[in-house]
């Protein structure tokens, strides 16, 4: 058996030309722009390759983007005194401050200081509250991709199924664990005082690894014919391509796992590019409660 390759790429896609056609009813039916803006604080490569990806992507759906690019020692105050701005500015509906921060800036006072209506990354304590809850509410992005890739795996229905998250960060692991049980997943969340992990692995319907250690998950934890949706973003040496060079991979062994597996997501272009999608979906969602106007549809 080999499995199924679950193409985040093309899901990302699809759920990009939902979010254009949601912007362009808005357009027309209300007068209505979505705007996100994007506040980058360094010049760390690969937060620089993610803001531009997602001001690319946003633009390209039709909605306004607004970018804030500030040097790596601007201040605590200073930050914050911006994420105001936008808080107060009404033609911003998102507000996304890209992670990690520079360390003399305290994450979660830059968090908990975006409006709850505009935080469009889920992570503020308002919105990851209303989620325990199982009401609405902004989701992260990652784990609401990973389960969307999951139900497209399955068909769309997730009920019954035992699901086990590896990890149990604010970011991924929880909210993961959170949306699997909102679908009616038995849900396990495992993390690094587990004991007998491989074992717990193996009664896995559903397995999402969110750990951060390349080729974690060995093909022997995997039940046969289980989804395996893989959020590891790991960087390795590859002196295959060339001296010095990396490449990309998962927390998963994907190549022995897909002889076990019923269907995996790759590393690239698996989980990575949902991420954007639901950042786009949750800027129209946050735009539309904003304003007063229903919700389209999207994913
Ligand atoms: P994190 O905050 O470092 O959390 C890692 C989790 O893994 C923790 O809960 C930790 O347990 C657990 N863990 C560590 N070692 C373990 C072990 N040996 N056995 C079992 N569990 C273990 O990382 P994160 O932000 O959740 O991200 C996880 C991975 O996803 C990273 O590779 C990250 O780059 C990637 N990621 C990808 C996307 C995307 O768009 N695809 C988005 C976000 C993150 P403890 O809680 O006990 O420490």
């Amino acid at each position: 058996m080999s499995a199924t390759i679950i193409d985040g790429k093309s899901r990302a896609a699809a759920l990009d030309a939902k979010v254009t056609e949601a912007v362009a009813g808005l357009k027309t039916a209300h007068g209505i722009t979505p705007g996100l803006a994007v506040v980058l604080v360094g010049d760390d490569p690969a937060s620089d390759i993610y803001v531009s990806n997602k001001v690319r992507r946003t633009e390209a759906a039709g909605m306004r983007s607004i970018e804030h690019r500030l040097p790596a020692d601007t201040s605590e105050d200073d930050l914050l005194a911006l994420v105001t701005t936008l808080n107060d500015d009404p033609e911003i509906d998102g507000i996304l401050v890209q992670m990690p921060l520079p360390k003399h800036i305290d994450t979660d006072n830059v968090v908990v200081a975006i409006d709850p209506a505009k935080d469009v990354d889920g992570l503020h304590p308002m919105n990851a509250g209303l989620l325990v809850l199982g009401r609405s509410a902004l989701v992260a992005c990652t784990p609401q991709g990973c389960v969307d890739l999951a139900r497209q795996a399955r068909g769309g229905d997730l009920s019954g199924l035992d699901a086990v998250v590896i990890g149990r960060s604010i970011l991924v692991g929880k909210p993961v664990s959170l949306l699997l049980q909102n679908e009616n997943c038995t849900v396990t969340m495992a993390h690094s005082r587990t004991r007998d992990l491989a074992d717990i692995c193996r009664r896995a319907d559903i397995l999402v690894a969110a750990v951060g250690r390349p080729n974690y998950v060995k093909s022997d934890w995997i039940k046969p014919g289980a989804t395996i949706i893989d959020v590891g973003i790991n960087r390795i040496p590859a002196p295959e391509r060339g001296e010095g060079k990396t490449r990309i991979v998962g927390d998963v062994d994907t190549e022995a796992a897909k002889a076990v597996a019923g269907a995996i997501t790759p590393v690239p272009g698996g989980v990575g590019p949902m991420t954007i999608g639901f950042l786009l979906v949750n800027t129209v969602m946050a735009a539309c409660r904003r304003r007063g106007v229903p919700a389209p549809t999207i994913a």
